[in-house]
């Protein structure tokens, strides 16, 4: 039985703006590993901390 890798393209570039890190083919993400953490930091839905008295 051989198991059957997703992959993506190859040739694939970080969409990160001025970024010219290659993405794996194994990597599904749009960004490479250093942005795919500030992207989903930022874009993070932060809740609204509220004081509760
Ligand atoms: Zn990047």
């Amino acid at each position: 039985m051989r198991k059957k890798l997703k992959t993506s393209s190859t040739g694939r570039k970080c969409m990160f703006p001025d970024c010219t890190n290659h993405l794996s083919i194994y990597n599904h993400e749009e960004y490479c590993h250093i942005h795919r953490d500030q992207v989903s930091d930022s874009q993070k839905i932060k809740p609204a901390y509220h004081h509760v008295i």
